[in-house]
């Protein structure tokens, strides 16, 4: 009988050009301490491999199901049951359905995602393998029982990204990738690890940021995920709007349940 593993994967899905970046300093510990702690680590570098990020019909190698109108989704939904995505999407699909942990480490740009990552989003997030509407989104989205965070840097500093800040609340920011993409597969979202404006840090703060993704990584295994609004507490009858029941429940509670259902309240203070 063949030994079972309890070995952990790594997936890391990284988004810069530049080997002597801080954001190669950041995926470089990332490797180093999860190998450490006796996960297998797979990087998926993807300036380095040319990855493409538009969403096309060189996608498919098969047969179209619609050669008259090309519908992306439902034609991409249709080349995974097919087996027929090109290699470079199979690839990628193969490397995030072995992982328990993805990590995303990124350059903020625009208050979002590189386009390249964006790209890999939109092309490896496949109906039908990360979700399937109506049934398989948010709690009960296919990739459920995996771990993912965001690692970003920015240029702005952490004061411009507080609630009082210039950018804005970073947790804003940050809601369409954390609910609307990630949650939405079904990941489990760990809080995001934002090293702040290191190209304007000393080099003694930015050994600190280094240090402390170590640490936090280390001890990663024991964090909760993000917290949000559960999937039941909306009526799929009525197009997925928020039950009168939770809704009520809430009456009492100041605080918003989620940094987009807030129902007009104040978000938590706690990050
Ligand atoms: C198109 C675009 C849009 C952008 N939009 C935004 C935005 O919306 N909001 C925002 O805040 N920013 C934005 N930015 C800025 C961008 O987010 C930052 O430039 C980026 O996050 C900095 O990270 P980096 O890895 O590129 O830093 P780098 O410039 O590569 O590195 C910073 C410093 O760290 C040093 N370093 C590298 N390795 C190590 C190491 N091992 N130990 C110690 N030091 C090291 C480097 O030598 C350098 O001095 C945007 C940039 C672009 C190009």
């Amino acid at each position: 009988m063949a030994k079972q593993t309890t070995q952990k994967s790594a997936l890391i899905v990284y988004a810069h050009q530049e080997p002597k970046s801080f954001n190669a300093a950041l995926k470089d510990t990332a490797v180093d301490t999860l190998t450490k702690l006796g996960y297998t680590v797979h990087v998926s570098d993807l300036y380095a491999q040319g990855f493409d990020p538009r969403a096309t019909k060189d996608d498919f190698t098969g047969p179209l199901a619609n050669p008259d109108h090309l519908q992306y989704q439902n034609e991409i939904k249709h080349a995974y049951e097919h087996s027929t995505l090109n290699d470079e999407i199979k690839a990628e699909v193969n490397k995030l359905r072995r992982a328990d942990l993805i990590i995303f480490q990124f350059p903020m740009y625009w208050f979002s995602v590189p386009a390249i990552l964006k790209g890999w989003f939109d092309r490896v997030l496949i109906a039908g393998f990360a979700f399937a509407f109506p049934n398989n989104i948010f709690d009960n989205g296919l990739l459920k029982g995996k771990r993912a965070i965001l690692s970003l840097t920015t240029s702005g500093s952490e004061t411009m990204y507080s609630d009082r800040g210039i950018s804005g609340d970073i947790r804003v920011t940050l809601w369409p990738i954390h609910y609307g993409t990630l949650r939405f597969c079904g990941f489990d979202v760990m809080q995001p690890q934002v090293s702040f404006s290191p190209g304007f840090s000393p080099e003694s703060k930015r050994k600190e940021m280094l240090d402390n993704w170590s640490k936090r990584l280390e001890g990663l295994q024991k964090e909760a995920p993000q917290s949000f609004v559960s999937t039941d507490s909306f009526d799929p009858q009525k197009w997925f709007v928020m039950k009168d029941e939770f809704i009520e429940k809430e009456a009492d509670n100041n605080i918003a349940p989620s940094v987009g259902h807030h129902l007009g309240k104040k978000l938590s203070s706690k990050k």
